[in-house]
């Protein structure tokens, strides 16, 4: 624009706004949850199985519906609405090994690296090409979030340009 230029990335900017939706959602602990037609079975590893069946509560708590299924093998009936359909598998797998790593339970910190990994996740990468209504669209929902500057990570998602710093980097006053 006339104060100068913007370089925006898009990745960041996608995962700083589903960040703060997934945050959201995670926080409301509503309990509305959703069917799997067919049953997602995940296999785990001996260890696995054991920590999980501690902390199993956690995955409830999130609104799974859990089942043993077998030998280290669990079955995921229903899953919270708000997991995106489209690479679900992922996500709980995910999930799960967020659960198996934390070692002293914190319920924000939790909460937060489930938000933080969902948002890597499910936001589009770097190079994905995106047309001009989609980008307007991100833009949009950035200038909407609480800390639209950094992504979850910390890194910055608005590079700005000043016009006086364009000029300076063109040498334009050698000219005047
Ligand atoms: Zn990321
Ligand atoms: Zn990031």
């Amino acid at each position: 624009n006339e104060d100068g230029m913007y370089l925006i990335d898009q990745h960041a900017a996608a995962e700083r706004f589903n960040y703060e939706k997934y945050l959201k959602q995670l926080g409301t602990h509503d309990n509305h949850m959703q069917d799997l037609l067919i049953p997602l079975k995940i296999e785990l590893t001996n260890q696995e199985a054991i920590i999980l069946k501690e902390k199993i509560n956690k995955l409830i708590d999130l609104n799974f519906e859990i089942e043993d299924f077998g030998i280290n093998t669990i079955l995921v009936r229903s899953h919270p609405y708000w997991l995106p359909d489209y690479c679900l598998e992922e996500a709980i797998r995910k999930i799960i090994d967020i659960v198996l790593s934390e070692r002293e339970f914190d319920p924000y910190k939790f909460t937060e690296k489930v938000a933080i990994t969902l948002a890597c996740k499910m936001s589009i990468k770097a190079n994905d090409h995106q047309e001009l209504p989609a980008l307007e669209d991100l833009l949009e929902r950035l200038r909407n979030t609480e800390n639209p500057f950094t992504c979850p990570h910390g890194r910055p998602t608005i590079i700005a340009y000043s016009k006086y710093e364009l000029e300076k980097l063109f040498m334009r006053s050698m000219e005047k």
